[in-house]
């Protein structure tokens, strides 16, 4: 198979989750070999380059940096990129945090769909697995395991004490399945005594949440209620039958255990090249994940 990119430039406009700040951001075609570069143009165009190393931070979404240079929010362009199988590509962006637009990769695939994907005159090289690997996380109890494969498969389980319907939710993908119909549409997700906590804090805007995914973990009372249709901004807020509150539609069922495959596919990406190998993830996790990809490359070297 030879590397691919982008056709033409697409440009992205929006807001960071984290920090709320505007950003317009453009993702163009590059060269073979030159992989997915980030470019701070806020900063003078410093670059940011894609390896395990480069992981500067892992709460609640994936941040890289280059020395100085940071890049907040990468997974779901990243895994945009890995479903699509789009190796190269330049991404300009003029503030720290990439949009996180609808909270899914459903914007990126289309508008690179329509840009056009293009075949490069160079061989793509994958990051092979050679033999088992197994990361665990004691104190959470996620596990990542991996085993050889001649194609890239998942298997991800979502698994939360107290929600019920986020007890043992699995999704499943491999190479040839339909990564734009199947996982790129599913929205991150949260617990509703989560959201509480972090509106508690200041930390979160109605705005920002309004297309997530919210799991009813908790008492819903008329207080509470009140509270989250003025946040969110939504009159006629309420739970739903299945279990989520009814700010958004599910798109699938297990929409929490395909966000988390769309996650990890993103998070894999930090090894700079697509990835052989079936995994297996308990309980995965942005932290998880890329403990998992550093602690990969320690024991397999010879992948990269
Ligand atoms: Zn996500």
């Amino acid at each position: 198979m030879n590397q691919h990119t982008l056709k033409s430039a697409c440009v992205f406009k929006g807001k960071g989750l984290h920090g709320g700040l505007p950003v317009t951001m453009t993702v163009e075609p590059a060269g073979p070999g030159e992989g997915i570069v980030f470019y701070r143009t806020d900063l003078g165009g410093a670059p940011v380059r894609l390896a395990p190393s480069s992981v500067a931070s892992t709460d609640r979404s994936t941040a890289i940096a280059e020395g100085e240079t940071k890049v907040v929010t990468v997974e779901h362009l990243l895994s945009a990129f890995s479903g699509l199988g789009i190796d190269n590509a330049a991404v300009r962006l003029d503030a720290p945090e990439l949009p996180i637009l609808d909270g899914s990769a459903a914007m990126y695939v289309k508008a690179f769909q329509q840009a056009g994907i293009a075949e490069q005159d160079a061989q793509r090289r994958y990051a092979v697995l050679p033999g088992p690997f197994e990361y665990r996380d004691e104190a959470t109890g996620s596990l990542i395991r991996m085993t050889p494969c001649d194609r890239f498969e998942a298997e991800v389980t979502v698994h939360y004490e107290h929600p019920a319907l986020l007890r043992d939710m699995k999704a499943g993908y491999v190479c040839s399945d339909d990564y734009a119909g199947e996982i790129a549409p599913c929205r991150t997700f949260c617990l509703l005594s989560e959201v509480e906590f972090l509106m508690q804090r200041g930390l979160i805007r109605g705005g920002d949440i309004r297309g997530a995914l919210v799991v009813v973990d908790c008492e819903l009372d008329a207080q509470r209620l009140a509270r989250l249709q003025e946040f969110f901004g939504i009159p006629t807020l309420k739970a739903s039958q299945n279990g989520y509150l009814d700010n958004v539609e599910l798109h699938f069922t297990n929409e929490c255990a395909r966000h988390k495959i769309l996650d990890l596919m993103g998070d894999l990406l930090l090894l700079s090249r697509p990835l052989k190998a079936r995994v297996e993830a308990f309980k995965p996790g942005h932290r998880v994940n890329a403990a998992a990809v550093r602690a990969l490359v320690r024991q397999y070297p010879q992948m990269l």
